[in-house]
């Protein structure tokens, strides 16, 4: 049984971090993007935006702390385009197969999918009904986390390699699923969890009241005819990333903002409620909206109410505090909403077998609908993935189709946990066989560097430090050990 460190089973991708840190650490970056991507087209943006849970289970956190894994993805993207120019691909493709997919959803899944597809001599069509690619990572990460050159730039793979973006394509409008199924030898449907709850307070239909995700989307694809400035009072509700995240846009746009935490301040999301603080937004918490009001069609304010929570058999209760409503004036409201995907826009829910939770039902092994040849994947199928799952889940329905399309009998996903499953064994690892080097920390924007521009937060390491970072990885060390014994 072959011995992967943890950092590499956690990966979704499977990429091998402890190979392309040990070629960082010998300086050859070039090496190390290529390792990456193996099994990661997107390094740029997941080197910004993945959890990294490569980091959670980093052997290195039993002596400090953990290596900094995702800023080394990215370190080795960004070192190549800033002395490239541009993206080098390895843009081969197998021999062609004569066969045509369509991906619906140009979001981190159905690209994900396509590139698997490309790179094994499919040819690929992608609709999707936004104006950009990208999904979510274009509608609703903001451009300080995310530049838009860096996602858009690394799209541009599935173009080099023959791939079709059609954006602006609206299914179940400018072609029907059927139309697609008879056109294309095989369907894989991506659309992502793009359609966002209703409001349920009175007063959602005045001027100046979003959702979070629907205020994200109209800002980021240049669609927000709302005017903003100093003199706009915005109110944001909602603690997750995408009410933080239309605060911080607000913030940036001249707004005054006050955003209204449903919790006390909320552990996970403290990194980023700081970080509103830095940026003066007023930070409140354990308040909920109740009502909204207007004047001549527009919100003049919100009604508020303080909230205390109990558990109640595990059940969480969410209890009024007497006497505590107040009213908030405002020029602006938005309001964190659930997410669920856009099954109905698609007319899928008249042929697909669709969960209570409003996403398809898939063969888990196989990712295939109950339509033959339509696969499906990424968010409209679980709901909880992040972007990074969602890549891999599109990589496994390429694999899947591949397998369909060529009468493999044996047709199934990827699944390489069972064939890998040993990690390090800490314990053979001493504090003194160690680098005893610090965790790098990259530079971060200063708050006032960070008024009224959307410019990029996180500052990448420099070559120094990368290497530095990289030294601190002791898989080559345990690797040597075992070698000896
Ligand atoms: S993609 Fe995410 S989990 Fe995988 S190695 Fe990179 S940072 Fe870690």
């Amino acid at each position: 049984m072959e011995i992967k460190p943890e950092c590499n089973l956690s990966c979704p991708l499977k990429i091998d971090v402890e190979e392309f840190i040990g070629e960082i650490a010998s300086g050859d970056y070039s090496n190390a993007l290529k390792i990456i991507r193996e099994k990661n087209p997107f390094p740029g943006i997941t080197g910004r935006i993945c959890p990294a849970y490569c980091e959670n289970v980093c052997v290195r956190t039993k002596f400090d702390e953990p290596v900094a894994i995702r800023q080394l993805e990215r370190f080795c993207a960004d070192y190549e385009i800033e002395h490239f120019g541009s993206p080098q691909w390895d843009l081969s493709r197998d021999c062609p197969k004569n066969k045509k997919i369509a991906v619906i959803g140009a979001g981190i899944s159905g690209l994900a999918c396509s590139y698997g597809l490309l790179r094994k001599g499919y040819d690929v069509d992608i609709y999707d009904k936004l104006s950009k690619p990208g999904g979510m990572l274009a509608a609703a990460v903001p451009q300080y986390k995310l530049p838009r050159e860096i996602l858009f730039g690394e799209i541009q793979i599935i173009e080099k390699l023959d791939g079709k973006i059609l954006l602006n394509r609206t299914i179940g409008e400018d072609i029907e699923l059927t139309e697609l199924r008879q056109k294309y030898d095989a369907l894989f449907i991506a659309i992502g969890a793009g359609k966002t709850d209703e409001l349920h307070i009175p007063g959602k239909n005045f001027d100046g009241v979003f959702t979070a995700l629907d205020f994200l989307m109209k800002f980021n694809l240049g669609n927000l005819n709302t005017h903003i400035s100093g003199s706009t009072k915005a109110l944001v509700f909602g603690g997750n990333h995408k009410a933080i995240t239309s605060a911080r846009i607000l913030r940036r746009l001249g707004a005054e903002v006050h955003l209204f935490l449903p919790d006390e301040m909320n552990e996970l999301k403290n990194l980023e409620i700081q970080m509103a603080h830095e940026e003066n937004i007023v930070v409140k918490s354990s308040i909920i909206p109740t009502a909204i009001f207007g004047e001549n069609r527009k919100i003049s304010a919100v009604r508020c109410v303080k909230i205390e929570k109990s558990n109640d058999n595990c059940k969480i209760k969410i209890i009024p505090i007497e006497n505590s409503e107040f009213e908030e004036d405002g020029d602006i409201a938005v309001f964190s909403t659930i997410q669920k995907p856009d099954i109905e826009s698609l007319g899928a829910q008249k042929y697909f077998d669709i969960s209570s939770k409003n996403t398809f039902v898939i063969d888990t092994r196989t990712s295939q609908t109950n339509i033959y040849g339509v696969f499906a994947g990424g968010m409209c199928v679980n709901e909880h993935f992040d972007s990074i799952s969602s890549m891999a889940d599109g990589e496994k329905a390429a694999i899947s189709i591949d397998k369909f399309l060529t009468g493999n009998e044996n047709f199934q996903g990827e699944q390489s946990e069972n064939e890998i499953s040993q990690g390090i064994d800490e314990n053979e690892i001493k504090k003194d066989d160690i680098a005893q080097i610090q965790r790098n920390r990259v530079k971060i924007l200063e708050p006032c560097e960070r008024e009224n521009n959307f410019h990029e937060i996180e500052i990448n390491f420099t070559e120094q430090q990368a290497e530095n970072e990289a030294k601190r990885c002791i898989y080559k060390i345990f690797r040597s050990k075992k070698q000896k014994e």
